[in-house]
């Protein structure tokens, strides 16, 4: 398949509201507009099948911005055996870095060893099962496993603690910008066809004769209702997906064992030059990276079992202590709470075993279940392996009557919009126009294009994001069409009455009330402790 334009898969409010209103019947509503139902939209729409996705905030508002941002076969998961999943993450590893380049691209991770016992063990295990990896990725493998002494160590990795350090071993993944690819999987949708819109929650399920008909779903902007009717219904919620369950036949609905994960940002002067660091095992059992992306260092993560599910999750002290005590312990710089650029968490959408002890022993894959009343179900999975799950599920949609059966997916080898043949840049570098791949020269056409208001980010950015990629308010633009306040989020929040000018100017509307994002940067710049 072709690549779409740029100005095929430009997303309008207006014209996506007006096409929901005026469709008397679709053949699919997908609910939920993060990694799962971007995926599922387009894979449907790539059918050739009439589709509408629904998000009620942003695109990538939920757990999809909130990753540790690795397009990964799951090291840890050959660990434990799982073979499958690792080989499937894998190829779709590879699709990802080829469908979109300006987005996902290949990054070394350093295991570095200590002491004599760190050298032979992490040899003889780690090495080997990192051997094994490269074996499995065939084709797909983006560089092989290499063990490196102590000189090579220090270059690729700078920042390490040099103190006790015999080598590392040296093994590829990928890297990707998560809040930036849903939105060009969203636009890749729209431009096969799909209407894709967010600021649009679903309230209700629609029901006739006990089976789901549609939704009625809520315009955010003007508080309209509007019944949408479709053949098939896909709950695409995430963490969410029990409360909508709930609307339709199981009220007990408990399919999600949610599972926090927090991130500390710090400057790269903690961790210089292009390669990630693992460490696989923690002094309690835990993996711990330390990313280079966009100009900053991510440190994390951590799994922490929840019960409630907030659509901003609460970093905990202790999360925070058991990140900055183990980034201290593999640092030559140990970060300290005041060192952390912005703080944030996400929630993983676990699917709920009868029987689990602990959330890490929880299976990563993804789940599919259609109820009787015919609502369709998806939960689990990962980032990277969007693209198989949505196949997946537009299949169990098609043997289970609810979707005709048609034309084969045609996601596999879809670029998405943007996508260039080549690239110069790292997804590790500061942010810029780079990001916007083959779409970066509509940049320079825009107003303000050499007008930058910080990080990377310019005027005409700002006003690309409202005109071709939905944003619609100043928390859009500077947490997921631009990363800043995940990054910075005290520049954020000096960079939001600007931001909101802009965008009242480009809506031809009242400026946004900045108050809100302001007191939402507090959070993600206040470390707890
Ligand atoms: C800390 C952490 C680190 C991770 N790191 C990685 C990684 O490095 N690599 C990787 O591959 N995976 C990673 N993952 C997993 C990955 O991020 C998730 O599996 C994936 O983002 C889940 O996507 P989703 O679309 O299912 O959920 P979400 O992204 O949460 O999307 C669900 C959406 O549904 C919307 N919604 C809810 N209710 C309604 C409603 N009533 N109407 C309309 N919309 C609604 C929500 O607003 C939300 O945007 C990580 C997860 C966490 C938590």
């Amino acid at each position: 398949m072709n690549t779409p334009s740029s100005e095929a898969g430009a997303l309008s409010r207006q014209a996506s509201l007006q096409r929901l209103k005026q469709t008397a019947h679709f053949d699919l509503l997908v609910v939920g507009g993060g990694a799962t139902g971007l995926g599922v939209a387009l894979d449907a729409a790539t059918r050739g099948l009439s589709v509408a996705l629904v998000e009620r905030e942003d695109f990538a508002k939920g757990t999809s911005s909130r990753a540790t941002k690795l397009v990964h076969g799951g090291v840890r998961y050959l660990a434990q055996g799982n073979v499958g999943l690792v080989r499937e993450a894998l190829r779709e590893r590879k699709a990802a870095l080829q469908n979109a380049p300006h987005l996902v691209q290949p990054l070394p991770f350093l295991m570095p060893a200590f002491g004599l016992k760190g050298r032979l063990w992490d040899k003889l295990f780690y090495g080997t099962g990192l051997m094994l990896y490269d074996l499995l990725a065939g084709k797909a493998g983006l560089g092989d496993t290499q063990f490196l002494s102590r000189s090579e160590t220090l270059a690729a990795l700078p920042g390490v603690r040099a103190e006790d350090l015999v080598g590392a071993v040296q093994y590829w993944d990928g890297q990707f910008d998560d809040a930036r690819l849903a939105v060009m999987l969203a636009r890749t949708a729209a431009a096969h066809g799909a209407v894709v819109l967010n600021h649009c929650p679903v309230r209700a399920l629609l029901h006739a004769d006990g089976k789901v008909i549609g939704a009625s779903v809520a315009d955010m902007e003007s508080g309209e209702l509007i019944d949408v009717h479709a053949g098939c219904v896909v709950n695409a919620a995430g963490v969410w997906v029990d409360d909508l369950r709930r609307m339709d036949v199981d009220p007990e609905s408990r399919m999600v064992s949610p599972s926090q994960g927090i991130h500390l940002v710090v400057d790269r002067e903690f961790l210089p030059g292009d390669h990630a660091l693992l460490v696989p095992k923690t002094d309690d059992g835990r993996v711990m990276f330390a990313v280079p992306w966009l100009g900053k260092v991510l440190l994390g993560t951590t799994d922490t079992p929840r019960d409630s599910i907030e659509s901003e999750p609460t970093p905990l002290a202790d999360e925070v202590d058991f990140i900055l005590g183990e980034a201290g312990k593999y640092l030559a710089r140990a970060p300290s709470a005041s060192d952390v650029r912005s703080i944030w968490g996400g929630v993983r959408p676990l699917v709920r075993p009868p029987d689990a002890a602990n959330t890490k022993d929880i299976s990563r894959e993804h789940v599919v279940v259609v109820d009787e009343s015919g609502l369709v179900t998806v939960t689990g999975g990962k980032w990277t392996t969007y693209r198989a799950m949505a196949e997946d599920v537009v299949e169990h949609c098609m043997e289970a009557g609810l979707l005709e059966s048609g034309e084969p997916s045609g996601t596999l080898d879809l670029k998405l919009i943007g996508a260039p043949d080549t690239v110069s840049h790292k997804i590790s570098d500061p942010p810029g126009a780079h990001l916007y791949g083959t779409e970066a020269a509509l940049l320079d056409q825009l107003p303000g294009h050499r007008h930058e208001l910080g990080m990377g980010l310019t005027e005409a950015m700002v006003r690309f994001a409202v005109r071709y990629e939905a944003a619609r308010t100043v928390e859009d633009v500077l947490a997921r069409r631009s990363r800043i306040l995940f990054l910075d989020a005290q520049l954020a929040a000096a960079l939001a009455d600007e931001v909101a000018a802009i965008i009242a100017d480009e809506l031809n509307r009242e400026g946004e009330d900045v108050a809100g994002f302001k007191a939402l940067a507090r959070r993600y710049r206040t470390v707890p402790g």
